[in-house]
């Protein structure tokens, strides 16, 4: 550890415990260092005895990384004595867990291997060896890696040598390796983790290299907090908006259109839903609703800079008329070289002649209308929301079901402002997302605000007001708020809302970024009160964000069973034979024309049946009609959500119950 100062080295424990603040669960440090992120050591780290320091307590994120990495050793050393011969490449801790790659003689490992594995760990942790660390010489490290025939090691170092890295080996038992660390003190401190899984990984990442077997594992700091997070990874592959969206026909798939789902009538009325919700908060919300077009000339892109900073991420498009005016102008080219043409200026001919670029975001098409006439600042602050819809092209490695997709369409608004106008413009939006996010039942949102980065365009004055605002904003609303330096866009500063779902895991919904730029590039204006020109503030906003990535999260949010007012049915009249199929229909019809969204299964199935297809689609409410409800004129309901029976409701009082479930409830009379 490099330190100016003159103070004596001990080790972190000795130090921690010197001043009383090494409490009993913990597993590394903190050494805080002026105007850098705290570096994580080990308790064996010999610093100066004056360095401030801060004790890691397991639970700590950390912590968690260094327990995770220690398991990572201790599942090497456990692999190596069960299976000889074997060599270890990469062992890092992982966002959830750890691996570490093998090259292991004899083909890969299997699940009762990955048992005996954890059978031996169990036995290397309660011999409770103690982690130490060595800095050596290349030669001593390249000597001991030679004995134990480590390859990859060895070639590994050679990169470490060549780049002038310090050379470090951890030890725990007769298990050596070479490695920066931190570690935990002693194989004890690894009290709960467990194996997941084996996937083979290229040395490196690189296709050409070996194959290696690479063993996930995952480690916490108790068993508590394992098994939560086990039972959560088993919630999720069942809520898996993949298997449900499928289960539930909802969405669907084809090659030829890849990553752009198809939304199924069922998957549609649901979407639909969502966007009809959004739109009524807009009403009360003064949003004014535009719709855009989707192709535009590729001017339009190189004046708001998404070409060519954004080109790699844009579908372009071309006319026959294009094509055959580039085949024209590479003719001509290719004449007049003699036969030769450079790829280069075929591409730049090419590029030049394809005229249109498919938009990936909304923001020039609405900068165009605000900048189509004269405006004043009477007319600020001005809401534009609009769903159209965007195309941007994601690498097939990285798109995924509904939450990484090539189309797709956002409730997308940019608010055109004052600058005095922005703090009360986050306050109206703070409103609006948590109104929004109550109704679907999201109750731990996490605010975020992203600050500017080390790149960045415009006056820092600009800056320093805006993120003001932004956080005055978010402040008058009472709501608590983290800080993410240096996160913003370059162009202005940003909000991010970051919710937990129904099994605990975070996702980022919502956002608002303050934009100094736009009005810039498409020469913006309105006319103050001081009948001079002023530039606006562009505030891009999203609630959902992405409907197509929203509902992938709702799916599995809600595990398949939408609230009644989205579900795309919300009752389901189940006749106990054909007999009275009559009724059922009469009923339906007084149900459509309620309003209510009412389906009939009037199969030639059994009762029994019928249920067990209306339980399978989550529909929230199933009404039997047979010889008791004839007479009575009223349906015998069950719910699915108390999942239980209502008992005879008589239609008025179905008709009731629904009319009000089916209206969001921050949009409901109260
Ligand atoms: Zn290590
Ligand atoms: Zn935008």
């Amino acid at each position: 550890v490099n330190s100016e100062s003159n103070a004596q080295l001990k080790p972190v424990f000795a130090i921690l415990k010197e001043r009383g603040a090494l409490p009993n669960n913990t597993v590394a440090a903190h050494l805080l260092r002026e105007g850098a992120p705290p570096k994580i050591v080990d308790l064996h780290t010999p610093v100066p005895e004056d360095s401030k320091l801060e004790a890691l307590p397991a639970t700590h994120p950390d912590a968690l990384a260094v327990i995770r990495h220690s398991s990572a050793h201790v599942m090497a050393d456990a692999v190596q004595r069960l299976f000889p011969g074997t060599k270890v490449a990469f062992g890092p801790a992982t966002d959830n867990g750890f691996y570490y790659d093998y090259d292991k003689p004899g083909g890969p490992f299997t699940d009762e291997d990955l048992r005996l594995i954890e059978k031996k760990m169990a036995e290397i942790v309660s011999a409770d060896l103690r982690f130490t660390r060595e800095n050596v010489s290349p030669e001593q490290a390249r000597e001991i890696l030679q004995k134990t025939n480590e390859t990859y090691k060895l070639e590994h170092l050679e990169r470490l040598v060549a780049q002038g890295e310090e050379i470090s080996l951890y030890k725990h038992g007769e298990w050596v390796d070479l490695c920066e660390g931190p570690h935990v003190p002693s194989t004890r401190y690894l009290k709960a983790f467990q194996l997941t899984m084996v996937a083979g990984a290229y040395w490196r990442g690189v296709e050409t290299n070996p194959m290696l077997q690479r063993i996930y594992g995952t480690a916490f700091a108790d068993k508590k907090a394992l098994e939560d997070y086990l039972k959560q990874l088993e919630e999720a592959k069942k809520r898996d908006h993949r298997k449900l969206g499928k289960e539930l026909e909802l969405v669907t798939f084809h090659p030829w259109a890849p990553a752009s789902p198809f939304f199924l009538p069922r998957g549609a009325a649901i979407y639909n839903a969502l966007i009809e919700y959004v739109r009524k908060l807009y009403v009360r919300f003064d949003y004014i609703e535009v719709i855009t077009p989707q192709i535009f000339d590729r001017e339009l892109f190189v004046t708001s800079g998404h070409l060519p900073a954004y080109a790699e991420n844009m579908f372009l498009a071309a006319s026959k008329e294009n094509v055959e005016s580039v085949c024209e102008h590479l003719a001509a080219m290719h004449e007049k070289d003699g036969g030769k043409l450079e790829a280069k200026e075929v591409e730049k001919a090419l590029l030049d002649g394809i005229r249109f670029g498919v938009k990936p975001m909304n923001c020039p098409a609405h900068a165009l209308m605000f900048g189509s006439t004269r405006r004043s600042y009477r007319e600020l602050p001005m809401r534009v929301a609009d769903f159209g819809r965007l195309h941007r092209f994601e690498r097939s490695g990285v798109t995924q079901g509904l939450t990484r997709v090539r189309t797709f369409c956002q409730d997308d608004g940019h608010i055109f402002c004052a600058l005095d106008q922005v703090q009360s413009e986050i306050e109206s939006f703070v409103d609006l997302v948590y109104a929004v996010y109550k109704d679907f039942e999201f109750s731990e949102v996490r605010v975020v605000i992203a600050t500017r980065p080390d790149v960045r365009i415009g006056a820092d004055e600009i800056w320093d007001k805006s993120e003001r605002a932004l956080i005055d904003g978010v402040e008058a609303k009472g709501l608590k708020y983290e800080i993410a330096p240096g996160e913003g866009a370059f162009y202005g500063p940003k909000i991010e809302f970051h919710l937990k779902d129904a099994i605990g895991r975070s996702w980022q919904l919502g956002t608002m970024q303050a934009d100094f730029n736009m009005a810039e590039r498409f020469d913006l204006s309105y006319v103050g009160v001081d009948n001079a020109q002023h530039r606006p503030v562009a505030l891009h906003r999203a609630i959902l964000g992405s409907i197509e990535r929203f509902f992938g999260v709702l799916i599995e949010h809600v595990s398949g069973s939408f609230p009644t007012w989205l579900a795309p049915e919300q009752i389901t009249l189940l006749t106990v034979s054909e007999k009275f199929d009559d009724h059922a229909k009469a009923v339906l019809a007084k149900l459509k024309a309620a309003g209510i969204r009412a389906v009939a299964d009037l199969s030639g199935d059994k009762l029994g049946a019928k249920i067990r297809v209306a339980r399978n689609m989550r529909i929230p409410y199933r009404a039997v009609v047979g010889e008791k409800e004839v007479e009575s004129g009223g349906l015998s309901i069950s719910s699915r959500d108390e999942n239980k029976d209502l008992g005879m409701m008589s239609l008025d009082e179905v008709i009731a119950k629904l009319g009000v479930e089916g209206v969001p409830p921050s949009l409901r009379a109260s």
